[in-house]
C-alpha cells in the first residue's frame, strides 16, 4: 500500500490489533521512504445483492436506516440502534459467506429488533414479511404472547427452586 504522505510503494507494519469485536485488524504502518506513519484497517469485504440485483458493501448505517422508521416514537436510543446494526454484521459474517442477500440482512435483523422493542419489531416485520392481513399481525403477536408466557413459566420455575 502507498504511503500517503510520499506516495512511496511499500510501508512497514508496526503493529497489528484485532478491534474489540473482532470483526477487523488495526495495522500501523511506517514508510520506510520518509518515515510518516499511518494506519489501515483490514476487515474481511462482505457485500450484498439487493432485490434488484445490484451488489453493495454491507454497511451498518444502512441497517440503522432500515430499522430506524420501525423505531419511531419508540424509547430506542441511537446507541441501542448501533448495538442492534453490530450483532446484524456479527450474525452475517458469522455465515462466512462474502456475499449476502438483502433478503436475510432483514432475516438477522429481526431477532436483535425483537428483543430491542416488541412494537418496533412488529412494525418492521409487518413490512420486511410483508403481512397483508390483520391474521399475519394476530400470528406475530401471539407467538410473543407465547414467548411472554414461556419466560413466566421459566421465572416462576427458577423462583420456585431458591
Ligand atoms: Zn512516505
Amino acid at each position: 500500500m502507498h504511503c500517503p504522505f510520499c506516495r512511496h510503494g511499500d510501508s512497514r507494519v508496526i503493529d497489528s490489533r484485532t478491534s474489540d469485536d473482532g470483526l477487523s485488524i488495526r495495522r500501523r504502518r511506517q514508510c520506510p521512504e520518509c518515515g510518516g506513519r499511518f494506519s489501515t484497517i483490514e476487515t474481511a469485504s462482505l457485500n450484498v445483492i439487493k432485490r434488484s440485483g445490484a451488489v453493495e458493501p454491507f454497511s451498518r448505517d444502512k441497517v440503522i436506516s432500515g430499522v430506524r422508521k420501525a423505531c419511531q416514537g419508540r424509547p430506542v436510543t441511537d446507541a441501542d440502534l448501533a448495538i442492534l446494526a453490530q450483532r446484524v454484521e456479527e450474525a452475517v459474517r458469522q455465515t462466512g459467506l462474502s456475499q449476502i442477500d438483502a433478503n436475510e440482512i432483514g432475516l438477522a435483523i429481526l431477532g436483535p429488533l425483537r428483543e430491542l422493542d416488541e412494537v418496533a419489531y412488529l412494525r418492521f416485520a409487518s413490512i420486511y414479511q410483508a403481512f397483508e392481513s390483520l391474521e399475519d399481525f394476530e400470528a406475530s403477536i401471539a407467538e410473543l404472547r407465547a414467548d411472554h408466557a414461556r419466560a413466566r413459566v421459566d421465572d416462576a420455575a427458577a423462583t420456585a427452586s431458591d
